[in-house]
């Protein structure tokens, strides 16, 4: 084939796979959002369908010497059509070393792994969980030998999720963190109580109009994105066009959708910056970390940031004048910037959330290498909470089987959550050296810092690797000290409420 067929059939395929992932999406998130209860048969037959078609599309011969001949002369493609080829062959050379049959017998352990995980929290019984477990372990395992066969088992898994991502690097980090975060928060120590306008009533009504006016804040241009109301959180993205997000309201608790719509805005706002040139290609996509990094970027070091606080403040008076009544801006920075260890991971703070991570790294890391077997998995899981948090779990419903990651096969995605942050923090550091932060979000002028990720991070998608493109906006390799020094910031601001 010519060059210029090739390149042909190479847009043509990468059109018709994102086409395919556009019809599950909408059906992925019409599920989430209005779906009546009842809905899942008829859906699962045509999403099963669907599925099948995008994976025949891609995995077949043709499409096979397609890539192989346009590799074979990869020094004269332009660095997109490149990179795309490149992804693409890594994506098909993975599929095809998975033994079909391992692919569909673990497909359905991980759907019945999900319903026992479910039961077994409900019930806080760890034990019939654990067989499941096992088994999504022993396939964790074999994954990453096809994932890649040369690397440590747990790296393999690890870069699934963050490619060129290492134990190595989340070992310094994760120990800078238990050397410096675990012993300051002896100085949190014995706060007071949370103060009443926290959980005071707030309409959900009012919090909608909260939730406009944050995603207007942040630049969310109303024609290209949505939010509807979930169980859980989350972003979806159809093109640079059509972005959703998510939040949960709780009547006694407005500061829970008020970051979760700041979280999932920052997600959107990669999205909506990815460049027109990648759409609908391999492209347009960005590692899991680097889209947390977005999303904790806004989320910590601009939500939480007491000068954009006080700025917050007058506008939570006017949505909800009841709750806010009398509470001051400096009130207000105190309460959201609460540092509490706690049991559970979801309603974990800024400062403690990490430890809740580490804790989690460590023990799939041991799963993975075979040091820690399933069945010792929730003793271990209360010692480790023990010594980073100081606290134990009374039951394993409020301990390992909290989350839903280890049921839906998801090891080696928790670590990206810090990663994210880490990012955030490095970024934030890049962007102070250019912009006066500061200044900019006691004004609640956000449009400055996002023209900058947008030109340093968002347009590329997926264009570098991670670390390259961290390397390219900021200067620098991965430097954790950014995000420790950031945190043991937040515990001084914090000591600083109840002196
Ligand atoms: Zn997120």
């Amino acid at each position: 084939m010519q060059r210029m067929q090739l390149l042909a059939a190479l847009k043509k395929l990468q059109l018709e796979r994102h086409a395919y992932q556009h019809a599950m999406n909408s059906i992925e998130f019409d599920s989430e959002t209005i779906a009546p209860r009842g809905s899942a048969e008829g859906r699962s037959v045509a999403l099963g369908i669907l599925n099948q078609k995008s994976y025949e599309l891609f995995v077949n011969d043709e499409v096979r010497a397609v890539l192989n001949e346009l590799w074979s002369c990869k020094e004269e493609l332009e660095l997109p059509e490149r990179r795309q080829t490149e992804l693409l062959r890594e994506e098909l050379e993975k599929m095809t070393r998975i033994p079909k049959e391992e692919y569909v017998a673990y497909s359905q352990l991980v759907n019945e792994a999900t319903e026992k995980w479910r039961n077994a929290k409900e019930a806080n019984d760890f034990p019939a969980f654990r067989p499941y477990l096992e088994r999504i372990v022993d396939f964790q395992r074999r994954f990453a030998g096809y994932y890649a066969p040369k690397k440590k088992p747990y790296d393999a898994l690890l870069n699934e999720y963050e490619k060129n991502l290492s134990v190595d690097t989340l070992d310094g980090l994760f120990s800078m963190l238990r050397e410096k975060l675990v012993p300051l928060l002896e100085r949190v120590k014995g706060q007071p109580p949370e103060p009443a306008f926290v959980s005071a009533r707030c309409s959900v009504d009012r919090q909608r109009k909260l939730s406009a006016y944050l995603m207007g804040l942040m630049g969310l241009d109303p024609a290209h994105s949505a939010i509807a109301e979930t169980e859980h959180p989350f972003t979806l993205a159809f093109n640079k066009c059509d972005v959703r997000i998510t939040t949960h309201y709780h009547e006694n608790a407005f500061l829970s959708s008020m970051y979760s719509v700041i979280h999932e805005s920052g997600h959107a706002l990669y999205e909506l910056g990815m460049s027109d040139e990648i759409q609908g290609t391999a492209l347009c996509e960005a590692s899991t970390g680097m889209h947390e990094g977005q999303s904790r970027l806004y989320e910590n070091m601009v939500g939480h940031d007491p000068g954009f606080l006080r700025f917050l403040s007058p506008k939570l008076s006017e949505l909800f004048p009841e709750a806010m009544k009398g509470v001051s801006g400096e009130e207000l920075v105190c309460a959201a910037n609460r540092i509490v260890p706690s049991l559970l991971r979801t309603e974990a703070d800024e400062v403690t959330y990490p430890l809740h991570i580490m804790v989690r790294y460590e023990l799939e890391k041991r799963m993975i290498d075979g040091t820690l077997m399933v069945k010792d998995l929730p003793e271990a899981w209360n010692e480790l909470y023990r010594q980073y948090l100081g606290v134990t779990p009374s039951t394993d419903a409020q301990g390992v089987l909290q989350d839903t990651h280890w049921a839906c096969g998801m090891i080696g995605y928790f670590p990206t959550y810090v990663l994210g942050s880490a990012y955030a923090a490095q970024l934030m550091q890049a962007i102070r050296r250019v912009l006066p932060v500061e200044e900019l979000l006691s004004k609640g002028s956000l449009a400055p810092i996002t023209d900058w990720l947008r030109e340093h991070i968002h347009q590329y998608g997926c264009l570098y690797e991670p670390d390259q493109l961290l390397q390219r906006a900021t200067g620098e390799g991965f430097v954790p000290e950014y995000y420790v020094r950031h945190l043991c910031q937040r515990v001084e601001e914090r000591s600083n409420c109840y002196q």
